[in-house]
């Protein structure tokens, strides 16, 4: 098998992140001073790409950025991380999309996305890199794009015998769910989960039954993280829930953990480790980046991983 042949590949978002830090938030026409001032490069394609590639996972990105500083700076940050980024393109018709993140004193945020480029990732550039997802091991999307564009590259994963993994992260009541019908692999978390089986969410129990729901809708695993409370896995054809459990660990920064899990649970599938297996490392690498700050910069390495907890690897 070649090495394309194991490949993933994330068509997804790619965020400039600006993050200020403040005492409080300002009111409508106030202006407060800030503390800190803290850029990075994220988007949820991204950071899952990241995460994979810092596993070891061969991974390209197809994604849009603009033609300004922000863009360049993205591409720069996930090249360092190993992730392949000769398809993700560049238009002149709007900017790299940006997050303006105001955290407060009790660590709350608030936040403005703007998607701006990712929303030009239309089936059109799924088409146009047809040959990079068909010859791939797994597709990866999430919700931060434009949905016509994640159909179309699950639709030419499916032609293909190429695994479909989906999370449809940001949560959004007014998703098109038809698309799990081409969904092998779905991975939420509990709001999520709620959005797409009506189910609301108050306890495990609850989440349970929305990860059924969610098999029955069309894919063979459905996945929900519980944040400090670990993972559920409901696949087809097996009545009962699994429910992977994390160590405990002093949780700084949960930002990103989400992607974190996904990127790693991906790189650990394509390596051929059994689903139950890299759900449980993949949980408890996703808590382990709980424990820094940041989101890219707080995914462990391999290597780190190896040295300092490698019972945590399958
Ligand atoms: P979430 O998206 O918040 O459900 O988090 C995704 C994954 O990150 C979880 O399934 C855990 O593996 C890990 N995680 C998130 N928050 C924590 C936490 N406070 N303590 C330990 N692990 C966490």
């Amino acid at each position: 098998m070649s090495s394309e042949k194991q490949r993933i590949v994330v068509f997804g978002s790619i965020v400039q992140d600006l993050v200020s830090y403040t005492d409080r938030f300002p009111r409508p026409g106030e202006s407060v001073r800030g503390n800190v001032f803290k850029s990075g490069s994220g988007g949820k394609g991204a950071n899952q790409a990241v995460a994979a590639a810092r596993l070891g996972a061969n991974v390209a990105l197809i994604g849009m950025v603009g033609e300004d500083m922000f863009g360049d700076t993205n591409i720069k940050d996930l090249t360092q991380n190993g992730v392949d980024t000769s398809c993700v393109g560049k238009t002149n018709k709007t900017h790299t999309a940006t997050a303006t993140i105001t955290v407060n004193k009790e660590a709350e945020n608030s936040i403005v996305v703007t998607l701006g480029a990712n929303l030009e990732l239309s089936p059109e550039v799924a088409d146009a890199n047809s040959s990079t997802i068909s010859n791939s091991k797994m597709v990866m999307c999430q919700g931060e794009i434009d949905e016509k564009g994640n159909r179309r590259a699950f639709e030419i994963a499916r032609k293909h015998g190429v695994t479909t993994f989906l999370n449809p992260a940001p949560g959004d009541a007014k998703m098109d769910k038809t698309i799990l019908e081409l969904v092998d692999v779905i991975c939420t978390n509990e709001n999520e989960a709620e959005f797409i089986t009506g189910i609301p969410q108050n306890n495990v129990d609850d989440a349970k039954k929305a990860a059924r729901a969610m098999v029955e809708m069309g894919p063979q695993h459905a996945i929900i993280t519980l944040g400090a409370k670990g993972v559920l896995l409901a696949s087809k054809g097996k009545d009962d829930i699994e429910h992977m459990s994390v160590d405990k660990v002093e949780a700084i920064d949960t930002t990103g953990a989400g992607d974190c899990f996904c990127g790693t649970l991906a790189a650990h599938l394509v390596a051929g480790h059994s689903m139950t297996s890299s759900i449980r490392s993949a949980a408890n690498i996703a808590a382990l980046s709980v424990t820094r700050h940041g989101t890219q910069s707080s995914y462990w390495k391999l290597d780190e991983i190896r040295e300092k907890y490698p019972k945590f690897l399958p």
